[in-house]
């Protein structure tokens, strides 16, 4: 079904992107999983394309453009499962920060190179003891004169090892109440002395990404690369949040797509019985089936990006197109893996990656069960 909400300039956008894609990504995956995580080259190229400032102001190398165009390059890396490549991370939920709360000084210094690949963004929030519960992070960030000293440990940090600059969640008033008012954002280099890169860790899936440990020791960071001002950073989370969780809606969906296609096509290769599996009733009903939640969860994503795109409140809607979206993901990543036999449990197999991969989309930008409270919340539910 034509999909209506993009113009033909989109459709040319996500014919160009799906090119450099194509071209420049997908031969990468594969090794990218082996290693456990991307290389800086692709970053560049990816850079150099305008992939990575979509929406940022021309003033800094970007295109200025409307969230459509971001949502079609996380749905065309989605396509060729480039998730080792965090580009959505960079672009669309760290960049973000930079952009909304930075000074103009802190613009001027990291947007340009965030838009050309050269400095390369994550965000560290949660800690080896508070994850869904923000407000309890023990990472403490104390002014001393120009500086703040930075002391903790943060934990499933994207892009931990490749990262050069990360806004990082700590606490400038650790004993504020309520405890969040103490929360703030700090822009902090990987080259800062006392700022330690801690393992890469070991993942069921997103074989390809450098989800790492982060510490900081006595990690002095300039007073000026403090983001917005003390005590607004939950706030400023709570506002970013929204974006971050319709990106994961949007690849949700789209590697959704992906599971499925794939699918259809084996089921019509593979035999049993002197026919094609396609050809037995259980697989047709149990892809129409797939194909059906898929359209609902696009159309759902769809006018979520319209109402995005035009700034409206729909933190509600968001938090339900992300646990829906990734649940589906779950169901049907597991379903396809079903219709594929036993080939479908060798990580030969795309669609025994895919199902890998889904299993965290359900975790983490806020689990499903915090989406749900957000919506309870919202709804005038409990205290
Ligand atoms: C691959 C990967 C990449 C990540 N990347 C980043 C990153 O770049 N930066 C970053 O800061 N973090 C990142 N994370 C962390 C992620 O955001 C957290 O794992 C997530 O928020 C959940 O926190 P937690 O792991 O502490 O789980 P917990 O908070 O301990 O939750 C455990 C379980 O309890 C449930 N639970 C908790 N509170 C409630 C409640 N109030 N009601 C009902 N159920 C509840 C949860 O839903 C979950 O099922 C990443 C995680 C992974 C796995």
């Amino acid at each position: 079904m034509r999909r209506d909400i993009f113009s033909e300039d989109h459709d040319l956008f996500r014919s160009q992107v799906r090119r450099f894609v194509e071209k420049e990504v997908a031969p990468k995956v594969a090794d990218w999983n082996a290693r456990g995580m991307s290389d800086r080259e692709t970053w560049r190229r990816a850079g150099a394309e305008g992939l990575l400032g979509v929406c940022a102001p021309a003033e800094f190398g970007g295109a200025g453009a409307d969230f459509l165009y971001a949502a079609i390059v996380n749905e065309e890396m989605a396509r060729v499962r480039a998730h080792g490549m965090m580009l959505s991370l960079h672009a669309d939920i760290c960049l973000p920060y930079l952009l909304v709360y930075g000074t103009p000084e802190q613009k001027r210094r990291w947007a340009p190179g965030a838009v050309s690949g050269d400095v390369l963004l994550g965000i560290a929030m949660t800690e080896p003891g508070a994850g869904s519960d923000l407000a309890g992070i023990a990472t403490t960030a104390r002014r001393d004169g120009d500086t703040y000293v930075l002391n903790g440990a943060k934990t499933f940090i994207s892009n931990g090892q490749i990262g050069d600059l990360f806004v990082v969640v700590a606490k400038t008033d650790p004993h504020a109440r309520p405890a969040h008012s103490g929360v703030s954002l700090l822009l902090v280099e990987g080259t800062t002395p006392g700022f330690i890169r801690g393992k890469k860790l070991d993942k069921l899936g997103l074989r390809g990404q450098d989800t790492s440990e982060l510490f900081f020791e006595d990690c002095r960071v300039p007073a000026t690369q403090l983001l917005g001002r003390e005590g607004q950073g939950f706030k400023m989370l709570m506002q970013q949040l929204q974006q971050e969780r319709l990106v994961i809606a949007i690849t949700a969906v789209a590697s959704c797509r992906r599971a499925l296609d794939d699918t259809v096509v084996y089921v019509k290769e593979r035999r049993a019985f002197g026919k094609a599996i396609a050809a037995f009733q259980n697989t047709q009903f149990k892809l129409a089936e797939l194909a059906t939640q898929v359209e609902v969860g696009q159309a759902f994503v769809d006018r979520l990006l319209v109402a995005h795109v035009r700034g409206d409140d729909i933190v509600s809607e968001v938090s339900m197109a992300k646990w829906w979206t990734t649940d589906l993901q779950k169901r049907l990543t597991s379903d396809c893996v079903q219709l594929h036999g036993g080939y479908g449990f060798m990580l030969e197999t795309p669609i025994a990656e895919d199902y890998a991969d889904a299993a965290v989309q359900s975790i983490y930008a806020g689990t499903n069960e915090i989406m749900k409270v957000i919506i309870a919340r919202r709804m005038g539910l409990g205290g």
